[in-house]
């Protein structure tokens, strides 16, 4: 109960000057100053208080140097004089005489306590008040406050009593009245306080105009920030016209504004691109479409021309929905990774089976691949980055060309080569290769259908399962294509 009162006696003033700070900051908040307003107020705020601090503080410094000062004197006069006093007999009423003069003369009520084998002696001047020596600082503050004394313990000697043989402590202490110093602290506060409201002045006057400069180029950020849209992401803050953080600001901006308008440039492209790639299929079925109209509904086989046609670009498109639908999952974070046990040697020797029984170009392909690597990976999504690699290989290289397929493993990695005597890739292509809807000219001109797509979900399948990719190409001796996946993919990606 009592430790309750009293921590609610110790943390009243301080919920107090809690109250007081939320109330300020509330009613600050709700004057809803500018930004400019609001910092030169604050440092206005801050100004005046270390003024009203300093104004306070500084006058009764100046008083407590002045009073050492005094001690010091104090001090020195009654050493000289405990000296003689001791060779001769105690006399309190001799040093009550001296302690009076320099009382005069210091203008200080001193105590001298004198204390020899055990029996305490006191001399006081006339105005020394008896029992009143503070112990505490508040008792010190207070009686600074209520008396105008300072209490100061002057000195403490021991001296020796040839005599008697023995020591004697003298201890020395004194009130100084600071009523007496009341001029110089009232002169000192004013001349001070006359000093801070010139400040003050100065800081208001100047102070708002000197933050309005520095928060100009702020100001100035904000209004091309209001300019810019997806018509003009091409415009950028200027980075000459400030300074220090708001310089970094700047740039990092404009830096986003780079990254916005790149992707946003990407985006663009994506669009027209798949337009582009859809437009002749709709072209060629709307075309047969219109022809089976005219006059295909009774002749066979225009009829059957325009089926198998529109069959085929139906599939051209569903292909290119299905491809889109994996970059889109693959950027959506959506794309699924679904790991299984299987031999990869083996799978890859199945599909070159596979293409080598469809292909109709005159090429050989072989697989060079030893059975029993065995793998945990997504086995479906394996297949179809292999079939993408093949198909190309297929496509750039001509008519009795050679295509070969390796695999083999080290340590906890399965590496696949991919390597073809086709057409090559020029070296200026090669950064662009796995950018969506990339093509080169050569590949473009050649008609070997495909909306270059392919590459650009390998490496997303590739990149899926943490592996790597790397591609080495000469023109018109061919390219070879180096998989690096690892044997084992967590399940829980
Ligand atoms: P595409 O459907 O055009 O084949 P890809 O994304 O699979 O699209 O390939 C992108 C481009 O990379 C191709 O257009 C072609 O220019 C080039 N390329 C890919 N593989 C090979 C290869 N084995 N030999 C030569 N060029 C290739």
């Amino acid at each position: 109960m009592i430790r309750k009162i009293l921590m609610a006696i110790i943390t009243f003033p301080i919920k107090i000057l809690k109250g007081v700070r939320d109330w300020f900051l509330h009613t600050f908040k709700n004057l809803h100053l500018s930004m400019r307003k609001r910092i030169a107020t604050e440092y206005l705020i801050v100004y005046s208080l270390t003024g009203l601090f300093t104004i306070l503080l500084v006058p009764f410094v100046f008083v407590f140097f002045e009073i050492d000062e005094s001690s010091d004197d104090v001090n020195n006069k009654l050493n000289q004089y405990f000296v003689s006093y001791i060779e001769e007999i105690y006399d309190v009423e001799a040093l009550e005489v001296k302690i009076n003069q320099v009382y005069i003369i210091e203008d200080v009520s001193l105590s001298v306590i004198i204390e020899e084998n055990g029996e305490i002696t006191t001399a006081n001047t006339g105005e020394f008040l008896k029992n009143m020596f503070p112990n505490n600082p508040w008792e010190y503050i207070t009686n600074i406050f209520n008396r105008g004394l300072i209490a100061k313990k002057i000195s403490k000697y021991t001296l020796y009593n040839e005599k008697t043989n023995r020591e004697i402590i003298f201890e020395i202490k004194g009130y100084y009245s600071i009523v007496k110093y009341k001029l110089e602290i009232v002169t000192l506060g004013s001349i001070l306080l006359v000093f801070y409201s010139v400040g003050f002045v100065f800081i208001s006057m100047i102070g708002g105009a000197r933050v309005k400069k520095v928060l100009s180029p702020i100001f100035h950020m904000t209004k091309i920030a209001e300019q810019i849209s997806v018509s003009n992401l091409n415009m950028r803050l200027d980075i000459e016209s400030t300074k220090y953080e708001l310089k970094d600001l700047a740039i990092t901006l404009n830096d986003m504004l780079n990254r916005l308008d790149k992707d946003y440039g990407k985006q663009k492209s994506f669009v027209s691109d798949v337009s582009h790639e859809l437009r002749t299929p709709i072209s060629i079925i709307s075309g047969y479409a219109s022809m089976l109209e005219r006059w295909g509904k009774k002749d066979e086989e225009i009829l059957n021309e325009s089926i198998e046609a529109i069959k085929g670009e139906a599939g051209n498109m569903q292909q290119l929905v299905e491809n889109l639908l994996t970059l889109v999952r693959s950027d959506n974070q959506t794309l699924k990774y679904e790991p299984t046990d299987f031999d990869i040697g083996k799978q890859i020797c199945s599909i070159v089976k596979e293409f080598n029984m469809v292909n109709t170009k005159d090429q050989y392909i072989t697989c060079e691949s030893k059975e029993g690597i065995c793998v945990h990976l997504d086995e479906a999504k394996i297949k179809q980055t292999l079939r993408i690699f093949i198909d190309n290989a297929i496509k750039y290289t001509p008519e009795n060309g050679g295509i070969k397929i390796k695999c083999y493993d080290i340590d906890k990695e399965v590496y696949i080569h991919i390597k073809d005597t086709g057409i090559g890739i020029y070296k200026e292509d090669l950064p662009y290769l796995f950018e969506r809807f990339y093509r080169s000219d050569e590949s473009r001109t050649r008609q070997t259908g495909g909306h270059g797509l392919g590459l650009a979900i390998a490496k997303v399948m590739i990149i899926g399962h943490k592996g790597k990719i790397k591609v080495k190409s000469r023109i018109g001796k061919g390219s070879e294509f180096i998989i690096t996946l690892p044997k084992i993919l967590d399940d829980n990606i």
